[in-house]
């Protein structure tokens, strides 16, 4: 089945509701959405055979929905791409995809022209005559396609090597929308969501269940992040949803409190750690209207969940336990936790997260050396660290290859971040290991300090001397003014760990 079927059904059932707006403004109903990308998709089709990738190099817009969904109608493949990315990674993951058509935003559509030559032959600018234009071909019927032919080709992030294609099917994306309202979020009658991170990424996964809810997509202005005009779209839309990255959140906690948030329906926050003071920082501003989710490209926003009923339990016992968790499996998958030679380890150790169903990726694109290391006996190796506890919500500690091994012992920098945050002089910190001929590695702290005055490091050891088992303690602090991050926000441990080798020289 099409997952394009999903905007073909509301364009019928829920054809007066508004399909899209642009902040607080409709654009379009679900009919004229529908009937868009049914246009869009016949203009498609004229140049490209089903089957070929498009790229999609835009920030968030109004197009951005009906180009994905014209793809998806027209039996092609869509290739969100960020658009934050340097010229040049775009253009890696322009030649890797091969795609031969790319729609751009304005500000990228010049630069991408310059890379015409490899396989790309024809960059269109949205919301040009050009693009107009491709709206007034015949409406295209719906593509047959089979449940597991390619629909989306997530590259993932790279905070580590070069970005892969994690190959997402129709089918892939159809239990993933079912795992949204299964597990993380239940719908009330008509939701509305902003998408205010990217759309070549979590927020534009989590826009598919809303469509086939037809809820409203909202579009801010901005075309991005601004807490701002956040706060300013919840007063405008009731029962508003929206996916955003922990430093998100963090932003909007950082924002004067005196906004109205009565409509806000359900912050859906992931894609790297939450620190557990924000989350009950966040419970006590807009109340427990958070979600959490757990994920990676590779099984897209379906590990495990946190729903908004756990953020409400107060006087659990374990609450605070329960929100430094990422949750419990979601139901359309199986998660264990393993050692290197995937044997499943015990209850409240830590192994590897290995994860098994129908949301999990068929391979990397054209890349059968990087899927067989990351698909080996069915089961999906995630290289994210994690312990279950007794009821089964699983915490995460680290990606595998970010632990450090100091004297024999593993390290999980998380804890010694976790630790380091608490302190009042700390904003944000990173743990990396460095080569050491005593130990083998030693723990070093990159920290932010919460304001200019420098930060005392021995008085940061005896506070972690306090808090941690002293083998984990950094043995070196460096203050720094930002951690180097990717578009997504996720620290870029490497580019710590190139810094702290030139430390070294
Ligand atoms: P990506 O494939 O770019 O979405 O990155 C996925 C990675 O982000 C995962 O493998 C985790 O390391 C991290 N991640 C995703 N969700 C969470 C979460 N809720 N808490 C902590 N880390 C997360």
């Amino acid at each position: 089945m099409n997952i394009a079927a999903h905007l073909a059904r509301a364009g019928r059932f829920a054809a007066e509701r508004p399909a899209l707006a642009l902040g607080a403004g409709t654009l379009l109903t679900y009919g004229e959405l529908a009937e868009r990308t049914a246009r869009l998709a016949g203009s498609l089709r004229q140049r490209l055979k089903p089957g070929e990738p498009v790229a999609l190099v835009m920030a968030n817009c109004p197009e951005y929905l009906e180009i994905l969904y014209a793809c998806w109608h027209a039996g092609l493949i869509a290739v969100p791409v960020n658009a934050k990315l340097h010229l040049n990674e775009l253009a890696y993951i322009l030649s890797d995809c091969e795609a031969r058509t790319c729609f751009a935003s304005a500000a990228l559509a010049t630069g991408l022209s310059g890379l015409r030559g490899g396989a790309l032959r024809d960059v269109i600018e949205v919301g040009t005559s050009k693009y107009e234009a491709m709206l007034a071909a015949e409406p295209l019927p719906l593509a047959d396609v089979p449940p597991e032919a390619p629909a989306w080709l997530f590259y993932t992030s790279g905070t580590t090597g070069q970005p892969k294609g994690a190959t997402l099917s129709h089918h892939n994306l159809r239990v993933m929308s079912w795992c949204y309202f299964a597990d993380v979020d239940q719908e009330s009658p008509w939701t509305a969501i902003l998408h205010a991170a990217p759309l070549s990424h979590g927020s534009g996964l989590y826009a598919l269940p809303h469509v086939m809810q037809a809820s409203c997509q909202v579009i801010p202005e901005s075309g991005g992040f601004d807490p701002a005009e956040i706060y300013e779209l919840i007063g405008a839309w009731p029962n508003l949803v929206f996916f955003a990255a922990p430093t998100m959140v963090k932003r909007l906690l950082d924002h004067p409190a005196d906004a109205d948030t009565a409509n806000l329906k359900t912050i859906l926050y992931g894609g790297g750690p939450m620190y557990t003071a924000d989350s009950v920082a966040a419970i006590e501003r807009f109340g427990p209207k958070l979600a959490q989710l757990y994920g990676q490209g590779e099984t897209p926003m379906t590990i495990t969940a946190l729903p908004a009923r756990v953020h409400a339990e107060t006087d659990h016992p374990r609450w605070l336990e329960r929100l430094a968790s990422v949750g419990v499996p979601q139901s359309a998958v199986e998660v264990r936790t393993a050692d290197a030679h995937s044997h499943s380890v015990g209850t409240g150790e830590v192994g590897e997260i290995l994860v098994r169903g129908q949301t999990v990726m068929r391979g990397y694109w054209r890349n059968p050396q990087a899927t067989a290391q990351t698909l080996r006996d069915g089961w999906l190796h995630t290289g994210d660290m994690g312990s279950f506890d007794e009821e089964g919500f699983l915490t995460l500690k680290d990606r595998a290859k970010d632990v450090i091994i100091s004297g024999g012992s593993n390290i999980y920098p998380r804890e010694v971040e976790d630790v380091l945050l608490k302190h009042a002089g700390v904003a944000e910190a990173a743990v990396i290991g460095r080569a050491d001929r005593e130990w083998g590695e030693a723990v070093v702290a990159y920290v932010v300090p919460q304001t200019r005055e420098s930060i005392d490091a021995a008085a940061l050891d005896s506070f972690c001397i306090d808090n941690i088992a002293r083998f984990k303690r950094p043995r070196i602090y460096r203050v720094i003014g930002d951690l180097p991050k990717n578009n997504y926000g996720k620290v870029l441990k490497r580019v710590l760990r190139e810094m702290e080798k030139e430390h070294d020289g």
